[in-house]
């Protein structure tokens, strides 16, 4: 229906068919545009808006008119990335949410799907329950029209007030629309966690290639312009420092549904605007655990290690060696299953770095033959569901041994590749520690080995790989033999069509 000419009536009916629940314990206003909470008085000039929009599949943002996200892109940062796929969660709202609010991924917060069963909240809460535990004194408001991210306690606990409504969305986004502007425009919020819907729905009910799809866009994109308007008019907007960020929970098919592996379903973004966050940024390594990492750092909290944060904040950039190459990656060559457009690998190391390849077969997929540099979206489109949507712990660009898909094409030999970091100094130090992330699937006589080489002398092995981790950071603590003044290290992968090992955020630190 036309956004200007819903009535009042239509609201009224539609919003009082469900609560809106206000954190003072008081019964709801049948009314909702009179059941506006009212929150604790705000105590920071730091302060936060955080819009979730559902199944907003950000390449379809360019279709649509969208003038307030394209500012916000504009304006600020943009980090596009890939979801998880199953065996580690569905493309679905649950583990899309849970992911979002927590800011850990589904293997740590538990939520696979929309059951939310197993669900781990009271290890890794929502940045509202936390921010609640660490900063009492800030005034949270959280607005939710799937009503699970509140039942659950997904996003909704720690609020100083909430608004709850059931997903009867092209009605209740805009109630929360209506009452999230009078808030910004009377009250003094820190802040806001906003939910809108309806894209997610009109997506399962038309695709997301549909004009549909793109007018749910504009009509979400107008909600947001008026959140932003009404920042822009507080009488105390010259004395604040606003952040804003729009994320989603997951794509959506051309035709319409999620929860599946292909690239369209695990789309999705993180946009922010404000201070620090620079303008036009398209950044390759944010990833969607990064949108509570960046509200804690807007408001000038420093996360601690216990609480197993996954994120980092949007304007933090990774010093990952392999990112330097994404200007230099190129497109298939053997493969058939990635469209030629997706620029994703190279097998040229960083400066620094290099490749022993001389125990290796020769053929076999050209992109693979040995350890190659390449991005999520080219590597796990290689093959759907082996597990390569499981890389969440890599960021950009990252190195893969791969001999499954090497195994591909006609080959002969094995799969025998080393990657050589480059010589860290170590003259004085006594430990010196390897930080990386890393994904490791075991079969058969498939070796992993990691080798440190001190002087330029004889490797020796620091550490072995003999069953699966699933994408975990790593951290390696090695003596540094007495007279030592230099060390590399060494990834060195055998195989013959078995499976991978992915190696990303290598950090090398003497002591
Ligand atoms: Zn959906």
């Amino acid at each position: 229906m036309p956004i200007a000419g819903i009535s009042r009536r239509t609201v009224l009916a539609a919003a009082g068919a469900t609560a809106a629940v206000a954190a003072t314990g008081l019964a709801t206003a049948p009314a909702a545009r009179a059941a506006t909470p009212t929150l604790p008085d705000g105590t920071s000039k730091d302060k936060v808006l955080v819009v979730g929009m559902d199944g907003l599949r950000h390449d379809r943002i360019d279709a649509a008119k969208a003038p307030h996200l394209k500012s916000l892109m504009a304006n600020g940062t943009y980090g596009r990335s890939l979801l998880y796929a199953n065996p580690m969660a569905a493309t679905s709202s649950g583990p899309g949410w849970s992911t979002i609010s927590t800011g850990v991924w589904p293997d740590k917060h538990g939520v696979k799907d929309n059951t939310f069963t197993g669900k781990n909240y009271a290890r890794y809460p929502g940045f509202l329950a936390r921010l609640h535990q660490v900063r009492p004194e800030l005034s949270l408001f959280a607005a939710v029209d799937w009503p699970e991210l509140d039942t659950h306690g997904t996003v909704t606990p720690g609020a100083d007030a909430k608004l709850v409504y059931n997903n009867d969305y092209a009605v209740n986004d805009l109630v929360i629309a209506d009452i999230t502007e009078d808030i910004l425009r009377h009250q003094n919020p820190d802040v806001l966690f906003v939910y809108f819907g309806e894209t997610d729905e009109i997506g399962h009910n038309h695709g997301a290639a549909s004009p549909e799809y793109t007018a749910a866009i504009d009509v979400q994109d107008g909600y947001l312009g008026r959140l932003l308007t009404a920042i822009k008019a507080r009488p105390s907007y010259a004395t604040e420092r606003w952040t804003v960020i729009v994320t989603t929970d997951h794509g959506h098919t051309d035709g319409g549904g999620h929860g599946g592996s292909s690239i369209e379903e695990r789309r999705t973004f993180v946009l922010a605007q404000g201070p620090g966050i620079a303008a036009g940024a398209r950044p390759i390594d944010t990833r969607l655990v990064d949108v509570a990492a960046t509200v804690f750092h807007q408001l000038g909290i420093t996360p601690a290690a216990s609480w197993g944060l996954d994120g980092k904040p949007v304007q933090e950039r990774s010093t990952d060696p392999f990112d330097s190459l994404h200007g230099s990656l190129t497109g298939r060559v053997d493969e058939t299953g990635i469209p030629a457009g997706v620029l994703g690998f190279t097998r040229t190391a960083p400066s620094g770095w290099s490749v022993i390849n001389n125990a290796m077969g020769t053929g076999g997929m050209t992109e693979w033959r040995g350890w190659s540099f390449a991005t999520d979206e080219f590597w796990s489109r290689t093959q759907r569901d082996q597990s390569r949507e499981l890389n969440v712990r890599a960021r950009g660009v990252f190195a893969v041994a791969d001999s499954d898909e090497w195994a591909d094409k006609t080959f002969s030999g094995t799969y025998d590749s080393t990657l050589v970091t480059p010589a860290y100094g170590v003259s004085g130090a006594t430990r010196v520690t390897l930080d990386f992330t890393t994904f490791y699937r075991q079969e058969g006589s498939q070796t992993a080995q990691i080798q440190a080489v001190f002087n330029g002398g004889t490797p020796t092995v620091v550490k072995s790989y003999t069953s699966d981790v699933i994408s975990q950071p790593q951290s390696l603590d090695v003596a540094v033999p007495a007279g030592a003044s230099s060390v590399s290290f060494r990834f060195r992968y055998t195989g013959s069509n078995n499976w991978y090992w992915v190696i990303d955020g290598v950090k090398v630190t003497a002591s």
